[in-house]
């Protein structure tokens, strides 16, 4: 027997609904949530595509530690109830979906600068290429973002996911962009925001390493 304790939001009332539900031990906390929508409360919302760890939809709070549901399973919780909420440092939308436009707009913020396509492109170093695909696995799932601490009280922090993408664009010989992304990496909401806590390292569910690219930036500017 499961418990869960789900955090529901819809027009401006917030509340915490609970479930009591039998599911196998490997179910994974999705699993856990098709079975409240499709036998208990058919009212509950929540964001998925994949699920498959791929598209970076399903990310939330599961007792207390930002996950992709597909990924979790309940027997590695280690617990009887399972908390879930959406997304930190995010506007809820409904129930456990937020709304991405901010977390977007920051990674359109230091977006990729196209060379013109009638000169040949540079290209990277072996090195470089190494370094960019290190960095380059991002499913923009968000769960970064609401572990980043720094963007709980300063919103205009560009957050993990957008300055690991900054990374991996400003030491690519390919891109044009370097001197005006620099400037935006530099800027009040940049890299000099974060002071290393590494949540958004510690729960990033492909195993990147923003903080590492945050640094290297750091030295950089
Ligand atoms: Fe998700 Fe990791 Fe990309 Fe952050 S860096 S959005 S945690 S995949």
């Amino acid at each position: 027997m499961a418990h869960a304790s789900v955090d529901r939001f819809e027009n401006g009332r917030r509340w915490t609904q609970e479930y009591d539900l039998e599911l196998p031990p490997q179910s994974t906390v999705l699993d856990l949530l098709f079975e409240i929508q499709q036998r208990l409360d058919q009212t509950l919302s929540f964001r998925y595509s994949c699920r498959n760890w791929m598209c970076g939809s399903c990310g939330m709070l599961v007792n207390g530690r930002e996950r992709l549901a597909c990924r979790t399973r309940l027997v590695d919780l280690g617990a009887r109830v399972v908390q879930i909420a959406p997304l930190r440092n995010l506007p809820v939308v409904k129930d456990l979906i937020v709304d991405l436009a901010p977390f977007f707009e920051k990674w359109n913020e230091v977006g990729v600068a196209l060379p013109d396509q009638r000169k040949k492109p540079v290209p990277n170093s072996p090195k470089a290429q190494q370094q960019i695909d290190a960095h380059s696995d991002c499913i923009t799932c968000g769960l970064c973002y609401s572990a980043c601490d720094v963007l709980g009280h300063a919103s205009d922090f560009l957050g993990p996911a957008a300055l690991n993408r900054a990374y991996t664009l400003q030491i690519d010989a390919r891109d044009v962009g370097h001197g005006a992304r620099a400037a935006t990496i530099a800027a009040d909401g940049g890299v000099f925001r974060c002071h290393s806590m590494g949540q958004c390292t510690n729960v990033c569910p492909k195993g990147l390493d923003p903080l590492a690219a945050i640094a290297a930036l750091k030295r950089g500017a």
